[in-house]
């Protein structure tokens, strides 16, 4: 299917600068060829764009994937909620500070005060309030179905999960009780990485993800940037992956050491390769809802906002009380996020806000 130039009139005059610019390699040049015709981006292709270091053709690939996200998905920022409402885990995934054998302090959030919390963030015009714990059993079929369901009637935004895996059944329930998005991260397509440092069954998760899709859901998958023996390779196949399998938004993040996991000595996640990634998954899925990851702003608070540029258009701010936040510990010095604080910045950068963030700070007088 070809981009009809008009309903792309950005990317089409991005690629037309970058194929008239004599700075840029040939490469990338039939690249925007491509993506002008609308012609899906080869493995090799997205290996070459991943690898860029400083240099005309990265400064390129970053005002390409912009343009394709002006024409697809326009100019706003989305700002979702997220609420961390327990660190049990019953998994053992080898890179995360909240694996089941980690010695942490545990918590969990009363169903009352989950809604509680939802009902707040919503006040402030989140564009989704996202429901994030461990992987914890004691919240049973019917507890998560009476959270949604209070969630959805008073704190009325759209409701996502990031709970782990689940049987098809009960994201099924979820679903029809209110539920509209689910993130469930590959977080390798490479089967013999996810086998090493994941806790459960690669095929199960696949299935579950794929599942996602058909079941209606907006789904989420991702990848972290940075586990052992990972290839550029891996990560295109990462992004070719999810645009086969109709994935609707994505979490993309460095890997960040953690102590007392088996992975605590293994080195950070590459901040240029993440910001060459979101690039990438915005060419191969341009309607795609794609952060710019926490995880990137805790190896420094600038480089999140540098996402923005490499055309991501969603970033996540922290609903989770404090006293619980310190020990949802899935990485160390996890960064918070704070609403305001990435209001303001997001403003003083310029940036357009959705109209539910902008009407509750209005009433707030805050803007
Ligand atoms: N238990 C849920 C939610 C996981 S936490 C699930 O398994 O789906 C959300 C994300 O944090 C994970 O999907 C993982 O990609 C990321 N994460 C965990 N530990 C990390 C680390 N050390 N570095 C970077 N990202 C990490």
């Amino acid at each position: 299917m070809a981009f009809a130039n008009y309903l792309n009139p950005e990317t089409f005059k991005e690629a037309k600068r970058i194929l008239k610019d004599g700075s840029t390699s040939q490469i990338i040049k039939s690249i925007s060829q491509k993506i002008i015709r609308g012609d899906a981006l080869s493995r090799e292709e997205f290996i070459y764009l991943l690898g860029l270091k400083d240099s005309p053709d990265r400064k390129a690939l970053f005002n390409l994937a912009n343009a394709v996200r002006r024409d697809n998905v326009g100019e706003t920022i989305f700002i979702k909620g997220i609420i961390e409402f327990s660190n049990y885990c019953k998994r053992d995934c080898t890179y995360c500070g909240i694996r089941a054998s980690c010695k942490v302090k545990r918590y969990r959030m009363e169903p009352d005060e989950i809604v509680e919390v939802a009902i707040d963030s919503a006040k402030h015009g989140i564009d989704t309030i996202i429901l994030q714990s461990g992987e914890d059993p004691f919240y049973t079929t019917d507890i998560m179905i009476d959270i949604i369901k209070r969630i959805k009637v008073d704190a009325r935004r759209p409701i996502s999960l990031s709970i782990g895996e689940r049987t098809p059944e009960e994201f099924k329930l979820f679903k029809e009780v209110g539920a509209s998005r689910c993130l469930l991260k590959q977080e390798t397509i490479n089967p013999y990485i996810f086998k090493s440092v994941h806790g459960s069954d690669y095929e199960i998760r696949i299935s579950l993800l794929k599942m996602l899709v058909s079941l209606g859901y907006i789904a989420g998958g991702g990848n972290i940037i940075g586990l052992p023996n990972q290839t550029l390779g891996d990560i295109a196949d990462d992004i070719i992956f999810m645009r086969d399998i109709g994935i609707k938004m994505t979490g993309i993040g460095p890997f960040i050491p953690t102590k007392n996991t088996p992975l605590e000595n293994h080195p950070v996640g590459s901040a240029d390769i993440t910001l060459n990634a979101y690039a990438c998954t915005r060419l191969a899925i341009p309607t795609i809802f794609m952060p710019t990851t926490t995880a990137l702003g805790t190896i420094d608070p600038g480089l999140q906002y540098e996402g923005f540029e490499a055309g991501c258009n969603v970033i996540m701010v922290n609903f989770t009380p404090d006293n619980y936040r310190q020990v949802y510990r899935i990485y160390d010095n996890k960064r918070k996020v704070e609403f305001y604080e990435t209001v303001h910045e997001l403003l003083k950068r310029g940036k357009k806000l959705s109209f539910s963030i902008m009407k509750a700070l209005r009433e707030e007088e805050m803007v």
